[in-house]
């Protein structure tokens, strides 16, 4: 059954919307996204409704956390879809500014941390995160939200988010909620669209190698190299995979990790299946 969305274009239109709802004494939860909405977004949208009397969802496609030659250009867009979804899940406002809201003329400044911006995603997209911080802490800025709420399957992005609000005492509470996977295994995103259905059956292998990595692991091999050499191997019989990385690292500092593998351990994938840029994780259970 869905129930009536508040859509916020302006940052002055948002801001008297949510200052009344600060007045009547409600909390305010956010959930940023790009659109093109999945079962991801709606998890974190159900987690913020059970936290906060009221959820903001921004939809904002940033470029300026996009590269060159990245997917900016054909990133889906489907508002309409993405606003009635919001409406059914029980989201009150929508927050959907336009890039010359977000950036008006003249604008200049960009957050920069000097954290683990440039292992894992970094590498290959040397300005992203640095793109994500700034639209996340302006987010932030604009809703004024007690808690936010992040996936784990972008575990690098929400661990930078958490030093920034750390770093910068950023007055919100950051909430990291689980990775919703498609039956097969594959994490929902909103650039699976982009597979064509022996791509989408070969994107499964992205889980299915984390996977086969955690069974070693648990039956004994801790050696990081020769579990790495393991896994792609593994992905390697799905030839429509290109890994772009895949590693085993410090889940606090994203440091590389040089000793045995142990349990929480993250191991982190990202990979292009067909024109799509995939990313996946996992931190090492016992079982
Ligand atoms: P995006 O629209 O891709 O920028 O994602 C918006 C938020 O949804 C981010 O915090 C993502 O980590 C989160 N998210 C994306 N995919 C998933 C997923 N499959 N499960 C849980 N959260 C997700």
């Amino acid at each position: 059954m869905s129930s009536s969305v508040v859509v916020s274009q302006t940052v002055a239109e948002l801001r008297a919307r949510l200052d009344a709802e600060r007045s009547a004494g409600r909390t305010i939860g956010l959930v940023p996204t790009m659109g093109a909405l999945h079962g991801g977004h709606a998890s974190l949208v159900a987690r913020a409704l059970s936290m906060c009397d009221v959820v903001v969802t921004s939809i904002f496609v940033n470029p300026r956390q996009f590269g060159p030659g990245e997917d900016l250009g054909s990133y889906p867009k489907m508002l309409d879809d993405d606003i009635g979804a919001l409406a059914d899940l029980g989201c009150q406002h929508v927050w959907i500014p336009s890039t010359g809201e977000m950036y008006p003329e003249g604008y200049g400044t960009r957050v920069e941390l000097d954290g683990p911006t440039d292992v894992l995603c970094g590498v290959t997209r040397a300005t992203h995160f640095g793109g994500v911080l700034t639209v996340v802490l302006k987010l932030f800025n604009q809703v004024g939200p007690e808690v936010a709420f992040f996936g784990q399957k972008d575990y690098q992005q929400a661990l930078l988010i958490r030093l920034m609000v750390r770093d910068l005492d950023v007055p919100v509470r950051i909430e990291v909620c689980p990775t919703v996977r498609e039956p097969d295994g594959l994490a929902m995103s909103s650039r699976n669209r982009y597979l064509s259905p022996e791509e989408r059956e070969q994107a499964a292998a992205l889980n299915r190698t984390l996977g086969a990595l955690e069974e070693a692991w648990r039956a004994g091999e801790t050696d990081a190299a020769r579990l790495m050499g393991f896994a792609r191997a593994f992905i390697g019989r799905s030839p429509l995979v290109r890994i772009d990385y895949l590693e085993i690292r410090d889940p606090a500092t994203l440091a590389v990790r040089d000793g045995p593998v142990r349990a929480g351990d993250l191991v982190a994938v990202a990979a292009f299946v067909g024109s799509a840029r995939l990313i996946d994780n996992r931190q090492l259970t016992d079982g």
